[in-house]
């Protein structure tokens, strides 16, 4: 019987890693990409999922938990369905089209969202944890979610693509924000 991604991740057994947030230094850097695909690349992203699913959200890439390397874990299913855990080594958009205007937020940002500009369709290789090449075709929150975690892979954030006066604004509440959490701690 083949055995899914799922069915792997069900068995569960990952830590949970300390996600990064803005302003770290360490998610402006660009990562690198995976050469060989061997025991701690796995065990790397059975802890990204665990992670990911622990937060919860619905995407995770390595640079978030300070691992410099191209791996996103994507996971779009929400409620009673069932999980289906998408894991992308060396992701790379080779097609996108289309236009959405969607609201986004991001674990490394907590608690701001905001509208972004992205592509509505997006084409991405990768590979998976075979080291087999993969093709997946995405539109909606699928599409959004690889260009998102793509972007962590290349140091951008999704605040990155706001407007500087949306950004600034962002800025000063944020900062406030994580005043106040401070002071409470
Ligand atoms: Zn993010």
């Amino acid at each position: 019987m083949e055995i899914t991604v799922s069915d792997w991740f069900r068995t569960r057994g990952g830590m949970i890693r300390r996600i990064l947030h803005y302003p770290d230094p360490e998610l402006k850097k660009k990562s690198a990409p995976v050469t060989v695909i061997n025991d701690k690349v796995r065990e790397l992203i059975r802890d990204m999922a665990e992670t990911m699913y622990d937060a919860p959200g619905i995407g995770l890439a390595a640079p978030q938990i300070g691992v410099h390397q191209r791996v996103i874990v994507i996971d779009v299913t929400g409620g009673d369905e069932e999980p289906m855990l998408i894991v992308a080594i060396n992701p790379v958009i080779v097609h996108a089209d289309g236009e959405s205007y969607e609201e986004e937020g991001c674990l490394s940002v907590p608690k701001y969202a905001a509208n972004v500009r992205r592509h509505s369709r997006v084409v991405v290789k990768g590979l998976n944890l075979d080291g087999e090449e993969v093709t997946w075709k995405a539109d909606g929150l699928l599409a959004i979610a690889f260009q998102h975690e793509i972007d962590h892979l290349d140091g951008i954030l999704f605040i990155d693509h706001i407007s500087p006066l949306k950004r600034e604004i962002f800025r000063r509440r944020y900062r406030r924000t994580q005043e106040e959490l401070q002071e409470r701690s």
